[in-house]
């Protein structure tokens, strides 16, 4: 006869990189080491472009790893105020998509037991599905616990306050875990109640309540103060409890085989470069530009730089504003001459590297880094220490927790009137890591930090034994559900 079929996991994933290349990876994982079956749901409508290149190929890799995917037709998102902000498009998007993904999950639902489902810390507003279908509903968190308990921290504030009415967070946080946070470095949309994006993102954590469990990708020994207070927090009923079962760090696998990059790589001596890159999407001012190009000229490392188009306007999130100009070459905005003088020992590539492997070659020493949580975490399991040089959204959080807790960066600081950070600072935080006695010690944790999330998924890891035990009692309740009849 044929085996039951498996249990079955839907994962929705918002339509970014950031999110998509994590759950792919905790998808594939389910598949492969858990027992599971898995669907991954995503989203298209949220940019005219559609998805980008990178998320297709990583849809299209996870079908060959048996892992199913969906892509759910856009949702119509009239009735936006102009000029909202793409958080606040995405979060109308996901709403509005909530009756199509009742019709997939029922219809995946008719094949397989339901085991759980899964949406990311952009789509709360699906888990009132869970409760509908009894099924487990889980929260994928992408980023650290430490944001999570910033999330927690700024919800609690504001209970108790009048219907429709929100409260300003105080100037300073300090959080579980030992980090603390000034106002500045509140991740995007919080730093000011009078926004509207803050009013959704305190309705959003206020529906994190609701989920059984949430799926952190993040690892023991990278904030065990954050693990040790929710898990607390868990045991007295106050939130639900954060399971720790990262990182899921992207393979190079997908990564162009033959890149310039990986060629000029292979010509370097070991440990000699500084990789800079600020993400998918990360842009600095024209005269950030200057700076950060002059303080690499006058360090005198050598360097790999992904230089991308620079903000000229200092916004690049309202929906509708993407860049007109991603035909133009970005590698024109640099200084006259600096791809001249410094041909010898750098290369700028325009708008993409292939970074995990760019990462794990022996001749990365340091990245110099906007802090996206996933790039962190790639750079932590490749032992690379960083420069933290976060610009936007919740990239000051995550630059705190990797320079004050988990000690595998240094934060060069503005020093200067006009914001920016000069080249000095480049020059010498770069200097420092390579270099200098504090660098040593940044050097060391990263190295230990990379052995820890080496082992985070090994057999008896702290991760993997944490989304065992999670997987353990989803195949328990998809079972259980089916003797009761419930699916
Ligand atoms: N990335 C890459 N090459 C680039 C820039 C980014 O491969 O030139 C990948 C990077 O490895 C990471 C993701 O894109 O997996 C960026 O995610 P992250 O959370 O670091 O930042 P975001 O782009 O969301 O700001």
């Amino acid at each position: 006869a044929d085996a039951p079929p498996r249990p079955h996991v839907v994962l929705v994933a918002s339509p970014s990189a950031g999110h998509l290349n994590p759950m792919a990876e905790l998808a594939r994982r389910l598949v492969a080491r858990l027992g599971l079956a898995a669907t991954l749901v995503t989203f298209t409508g949220l940019s005219a472009a559609g998805p980008d290149a990178h998320s297709t190929a990583a849809l299209s890799s996870l079908r060959d790893a048996g892992v199913d995917t969906a892509v759910l037709p856009a949702a119509p998102l009239e009735g936006l105020p102009a000029g909202a902000r793409v958080e606040t498009a995405l979060f109308e998007l996901i709403a509005r998509s909530v009756p199509r993904l009742r019709a997939l999950l029922r219809d995946i639902g008719s094949a397989a037991p339901l085991a759980a489902l899964v949406p990311d810390s952009f789509a709360a507003a699906v888990l009132p599905l869970a409760t509908e279908l009894g099924v487990p509903g889980y929260l994928f968190f992408p980023v650290s616990l430490c944001l999570l308990s910033f999330v927690r921290r700024a919800v609690e504030l504001n209970d108790g306050a009048a219907p429709g009415e929100y409260r300003e967070l105080p100037d300073a946080l300090r959080l579980p875990g030992g980090v603390s946070l000034r106002r500045e470095d509140y991740a995007d949309g919080f730093q000011s109640s009078k926004e509207p994006l803050y009013a959704q993102l305190i309705e959003e954590g206020r529906r994190y309540r609701a989920a059984d469990g949430f799926l952190v990708n993040t690892f023991y020994e990278m904030e065990p103060g954050n693990v040790e207070e929710l898990r607390q927090a868990a045991e007295q009923g106050t939130f639900p409890p954060a399971y720790p079962v990262g990182p899921f760090v992207r393979s190079s696998c997908g990564e162009d085989a033959a890149s310039p990059c990986i060629e000029w790589l292979d010509r370097q001596p070991t440990g000699s470069v500084v990789y800079v890159s600020f993400g998918s999407a990360g842009t600095l001012s024209v005269e950030q530009t200057a700076e950060l190009a002059a303080g690499l000229e006058d360090g005198g490392h050598r360097f790999l730089w992904v230089v991308r188009m620079p903000s000229l306007d200092g916004e690049h999130s309202d929906l509708g504003k993407t860049r007109a100009d991603d035909e133009s070459d970005p590698l024109a905005w640099l200084p006259e001459g600096f791809l001249d003088r410094t041909s010898c020992r750098g290369l700028a590539v325009a708008s993409w590297a292939p970074q995990v492997r760019v990462l794990s070659h022996p001749a990365t020493a340091v990245f110099v880094s906007h802090c996206g949580w996933n790039s962190a975490l790639e750079s932590v399991a490749s032992g690379v220490p960083m420069v933290a040089w976060p610009l936007r959204a919740e990239q000051r959080v995550n630059a705190a927790v990797l320079s004050e807790k988990a000690g595998a960066a240094l934060r060069p600081r503005a020093a200067r009137a006009d914001g920016l950070i000069g080249r000095e600072e480049v020059a010498a935080a770069v200097r420092e890591l390579m270099e200098g006695e504090k660098g040593r010690a940044v050097r060391r944790r990263t190295g230990d930090l990379r052995q820890a999330a080496d082992v985070a998924w090994a057999p008896e890891g702290s991760s993997r034994r944490a989304m065992e035990e999670v997987a353990g009692r989803w195949k328990a309740a998809a079972f259980g559900g089916r003797a009761r009849g419930a699916m």
